[in-house]
Formats: structure tokens, sequence, C-alpha cells
């Protein structure tokens, strides 16, 4: 990131620091498709221990995480999960799960705090006893913190709720927690209580964490034991990965969108006013913007970018006013040190 540029595109623009280029250099390696990289398995036992579970593995994607995750858990043929109909799951990962894994999705709605409802989740799950007519339910998945809700944390008492209506009904528990430590941060609830209820987690690395490469999953060690034929299955066997997981680093902030409200005000033009004053952001429709935070936002660029904001909402409003420009300039020169 250049200096004095406030980029709030997206928490998948961070580079790697300088200590975890050094972290990459100085690690020790070994071929990891048999299990010997020795980086890889010390970040991984780390990784499970911070999750609260038995076995970690790492994997290339986030997407690949959810994959295996599914396909682990749904390993007969006519398996459905039940997903939300906003999640990234269901909409952004190529439809992986059912043109790679043959597992059919049950989509629920979708709150706008990125829960479903429970009496819904309930109503979707489809037993074995009509297998003639309809596929089986044998997994729920949920997303914390939801993406496509603007972020949205499920709380610890409603993750425990689905938990339990998955267990009353033999099913599995897979969270698509590409941003869990966010929530775990944003909710004051430790991250291994926040997933407690979970058969498995997948964690995205390079979003909010900042590393170049990668994501976790976490769960039983037999699960993992699937998991890990599954990454090979799907061409996700890497040799020397140390070098991957020792840039795996943490940092934690939050993930926002801005809904705008005044009809006068389009998100093209707040953006444009934005990007000239160095915060970058995108628009995410005509009302809306998309502004992720990750650790190498400061809080001086949090102000800046809010001061920016207020200037360029009064810009759209009343028409250009010069001490906007003297204060972004003013403003730019003060952030430049980080
Ligand atoms: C980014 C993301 C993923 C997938 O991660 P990739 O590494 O981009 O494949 C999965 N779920 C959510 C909620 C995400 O934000």
């Amino acid at each position: 990131m250049a200096s004095g540029v406030v980029d709030l595109r997206s928490d998948t623009v961070t580079k790697p620091s300088e200590a975890m280029r050094a972290a990459m250099a100085a690690a020790e390696v070994d071929d990891d498709v048999r299990g010997a990289d020795p980086t890889a398995r010390r970040f991984q036992e780390e990784m499970a221990a911070i999750m609260g579970k038995e076995a970690a593995l790492f994997v290339p994607s986030g997407t690949m995480g959810n994959l295996v995750s599914v396909l682990a858990h749904c390993d007969v043929r006519g398996s459905e999960v039940i997903l939300g109909d906003a999640s990234h799951v269901h909409l952004y990962e190529a439809g992986g799960i059912s043109t790679v894994g043959g597992v059919h999705p049950k989509t629920v709605r979708n709150n706008p705090n990125g829960t479903m409802d429970v009496d819904e989740i309930v109503a979707a799950i489809r037993h074995p006893d009509g297998a003639l007519y309809h596929a089986t339910t044998r997994l729920i998945c949920l997303e914390n913190t939801h993406g496509n809700c603007g972020g949205k944390c499920l709380s610890v008492e409603y993750t425990d709720k689905v938990g339990e209506i998955a267990k009353a009904h033999g099913l599995k528990l897979h969270i698509d927690g590409a941003r869990i430590f966010n929530a775990s941060v944003a909710l004051g609830v430790p991250v291994d209580r926040l997933v407690k209820a979970a058969d498995s987690v997948s964690v995205c690395l390079s979003k909010g964490l900042g590393a170049p490469v990668g994501s976790v999953i976490v769960g039983s060690k037999a699960f993992i034991d699937k998991a890990r034929i599954l990454r090979k299955t799907l061409g996700g066997g890497m040799r020397q990965v140390g070098v991957l997981c020792a840039a795996a680093h943490v940092a934690v902030r939050d993930t926002v969108f801005l809904d705008i409200v005044d009809s006068r005000i389009s998100s093209d033009k707040l953006c444009q006013i934005l990007n000239k004053r160095n915060v970058l952001a995108n628009p995410r429709s005509s009302k809306s913007i998309r502004l992720v935070l990750h650790y190498q936002i400061s809080d001086s660029h949090v102000q800046y970018a809010l001061t920016c904001f207020e200037k360029a909402v009064e810009e759209l409003l009343m028409g250009g006013t010069d001490e906007f420009e003297h204060l972004a300039d003013g403003a730019t020169k003060k952030s430049s040190g980080y």
C-alpha cells in the first residue's frame, strides 16, 4: 500500500509484511504431501489449538476449505446441505459443492443480520425415510462473519442453538469462518468458544489476518484425515508449503458496508471523490459502498477516512468547498507516516 493511501476495497489487498517475508525466507520446509513439512505441521497444530479443535489442515483458498469440508461431511451420494441463500458457499464458490461434489444445496433465506431463522432450518431438514423422492440432509452451513450481510456477526447463542438442532437431527455443522476472528473480537467471545458447536470451521488467513495465501480448516482428527485426502483429490496437496504457513499472521479488524440513504448521493460519485483523497473504496451498488478494514489500516487511517467521508458528503450536497481541499491535503500528509 502506497503511504498515505487508505485502501478499504477489501482485506484481500494486504501485502505480506517485512516480518512475514522474513519468516518465509527462514521457514524450515519439507514435502507436505507426505506430511513432512515441519513448519506446516507446527502451524496446523497451533491453529487447531486456537480454534479449540483436534486437528487442522492448511488449504490454498477459502473456497477449497469450504468445498473439502462439505465433501468430507457429505460423503454419501444424495446428500443435501442447508445453507443461507446469500452465503458465500452458495453464491461465490462456482457451485463447487454441486458441480464437483454432487451435493445438493437447500437454501434457507438469510436475514439481514446473517442468520437463518431456526424454524426455517428445522423445516428444511429432510430425513432419509423419504429418500425415494428427495436428497438427505447431512450438513448445515453457517457463515460468520456474514460477508454478504455487511459483515454481521452470528452470536455464540445462535451458533450453539443451530449446533443443538444439528445434533438433534444427526447432522453436522460447518462454519464458513473466513473472518471468524473479526466476529470473535467484535462479540468479545473467544474464538474457540464461538465455534464450539461446529464440527468444522474454515478460516481465511489471507483476509483480515493479512497472510498472502491460504485458509485453514479445523475439526476432529477423523474429519481432517478425510479432508487431507479430499484436498489431494482436488489438486490441493502442496509440497514445501511451510513457506506459506510461515507467513500466516494474526491481526484482526472489521468488515463494513456503508449504505447511502440520501437520494442525492450516488456511491460512484462518493467513491470518486474519496479516491481523489487517497481513500480507496469500491461501490457495491448505486447506494452501497464496501469498506474493509484489515491490519494495515491504522486508527489514524480510519479517522482520516471518516473526515473524508464527512467532507465528501458535504461537497456532494452543497457543491464543492475549498475547506475540503485544504483539509484533505493536510490529513494526507499527516497520515502518510503510517
Ligand atoms: C473470501 C471468502 C471465502 C473464500 O475464500 P477464497 O480464499 O477467496 O477462496 C469464503 N467465505 C467467505 C465468507 C469469504 O469472504
